[in-house]
């Protein structure tokens, strides 16, 4: 009995050395986000005024009243440190302050709390302050905001707003996947996979296999405009990707330049430059060329056959003609350029070009051959998941990059290439690295919250998936229809 004992414990011990042995070597993808402090804060969002004979007053009918009850004469109107200070409400540290109001409420004759213009002032229409404090606060921190106050935004609104998503609780059973402690994959591929496999009769593979690449967020970083663009930003954004295992799509002649061609590094070359495809080596797996050109396509296929040749296609009247001839002649990742408030084509909004772009995909029975990508109009972490729904493989971001390293945009926002960015003075690469490195963290967090909401165990089928979306005008149209006077919810 010892004896089998023994073998059982033993055996038992080995089991568990091999299990641990094995879970250990198991790599779980993960990103590091570490707290970075800010380089060049924003305004505060709030202006504190306080009267001084007002709190004087106070404080002396105070002193009368409560002689010898200290605690109750110094007692704060404010939880959150605004009248902390030394000399307390005398000197205000409105950077503490939340705006809940509680001090106007209690004395309205002598505290004011306003909204900072400054603060307000931020950004454009739609990369507005909101979006930027929150940016801010994801790149800092790198964790989901929460701010325990429920959505205080309006339902239903133009661009992204106008989806809602699905996010039943009868289809959650993977908030494990959330925690850790079962997975959801946020990695996609940007490449081709066939619509079949074909094989001989000795069973083996004799059509082409997928030509891809994998990346761990549905999301790369696109190149700032050139006016703005500098060796060192391109550096940053290059080991940034590196750390999160994503792409980075650079010019080509500053990928030559400043020796920048890596694994992670996309070069854009014009057409006229195609041939130097061939150029590029140090683990390069793909290139973008700048425009349609199906020459220049050739010819960048044939200099390096090896590496996946992508299109940009800007989103201009007659897109879909290109877009026709660009599948035809077998591009296997088109990249999308819509203006930075994701507008294109005579002003239509990107929610409807990419559903558009997927159908016809779809139609054509050509949709796995082909990824798309799409740069501008994403600014913020919700409108990620939407644009994946819309049919988008990976979303492209830019001046959430910038806004993340506390650049401060002015000039036109929407243009792509006509705004400017304010650096802070003094930043350390490693700084602005980190940056980037948790605003992603954020972004996939809460890309893998939509997802575990959802039940979706990976992104990929995320793709195109329009049955977990409802559009606002739809419902509205569907619910009101019917009333007199109702004139919204057409499409
Ligand atoms: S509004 Fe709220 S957070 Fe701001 S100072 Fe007043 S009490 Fe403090």
């Amino acid at each position: 009995m010892v004896g089998s004992d023994e073998v059982t414990t033993m055996t038992m011990a080995e089991f568990a050395k091999l299990s641990r042995e094995r879970a250990d070597s198991y790599f779980r993808y993960h990103i590091d986000a570490k707290e970075t402090v800010d380089r060049q804060a924003l305004p505060n969002r709030f202006i504190v005024k306080v009267g001084k004979i007002g709190l004087a007053k106070l404080i002396a009918s105070e002193v009368f009243h409560y002689w010898g009850k200290w605690d109750v004469v110094f007692s704060r109107p404010c939880t959150y440190g605004v009248f902390s200070g030394p000399v307390g409400g005398f000197s205000p540290r409105p950077e503490m302050c939340v705006g809940c109001l509680r001090c106007t409420v209690q004395h309205p004759d002598f505290v004011k709390v306003k909204h900072n213009p400054a603060r307000v002032a931020l950004g454009d229409t739609y990369l507005n302050s909101n979006i930027i404090s929150t940016i801010d606060e994801e790149a800092r921190k790198g964790t989901v905001p929460v701010r325990g106050q429920g959505y205080r935004g309006r339902f239903g609104g133009p661009g992204w707003d106008e989806m809602f998503t699905d996010m039943s609780e009868i289809v959650r059973p993977s908030r494990d996947g959330i925690h850790g402690r079962e997975l959801i994959s946020t990695a996609v591929d940007i490449g081709s996979k066939p619509m079949s496999l074909k094989f001989d009769d000795e069973g083996k593979l004799v059509s082409e296999g997928p030509n891809m690449i994998s990346i761990q967020v549905p999301f790369v970083f696109d190149v700032p405009p050139s006016r703005i663009l500098t060796p060192r930003l391109a550096t940053i954004w290059k080991e940034a990707a590196e750390q999160i295992d994503t792409l980075v799509m650079i010019p080509a002649d500053m990928v030559s330049s400043n020796n920048l061609a890596s694994r992670s590094v996309v070069p854009i070359i014009s057409a006229g430059n195609a041939a130097s495809a061939e150029s590029f080596k140090s683990g390069t797996r793909m290139i973008e060329l700048e425009e349609w050109h199906s020459e220049a396509f050739n010819a960048a296929c044939s200099a390096n056959p090896d590496l996946i040749v992508g299109v940009r296609l800007p989103f201009l009247p007659g897109w879909q003609q290109q877009f026709e001839e660009m599948t035809r002649a077998g591009v296997s990742v088109i990249h999308f350029i819509a203006d930075n408030h994701g507008k294109g084509d005579g002003g239509r909004f990107i929610m409807e070009m990419l559903l558009e772009a997927h159908e016809m995909l779809i139609a054509a029975g050509i949709r796995d051959k082909i990824t798309l990508l799409n740069s501008g109009g994403v600014v913020a972490a919700d409108h990620l998941p939407k644009a994946i729904i819309c049919g988008l493989d990976a979303v492209g971001l830019d001046q959430p990059l910038l806004v993340a390293i506390q650049a401060r945009l002015s000039g036109d926002l929407s243009s792509r290439d006509n705004y400017r960015a304010k650096l802070p003075r003094k930043f350390k690469d490693s700084w602005a690295i980190q940056r980037i490195v948790n605003l992603s963290c954020s972004w996939r967090d809460q890309m893998l919250e939509i997802l575990g909401a959802m039940g979706i165990r990976e992104v990929r089928r995320l793709r195109g998936e329009v049955g977990r979306a409802m559009w606002c005008s739809r419902l509205e149209a569907e619910a009101f229809a019917e009333i007199e006077g109702f004139t919204g919810g057409g499409e």
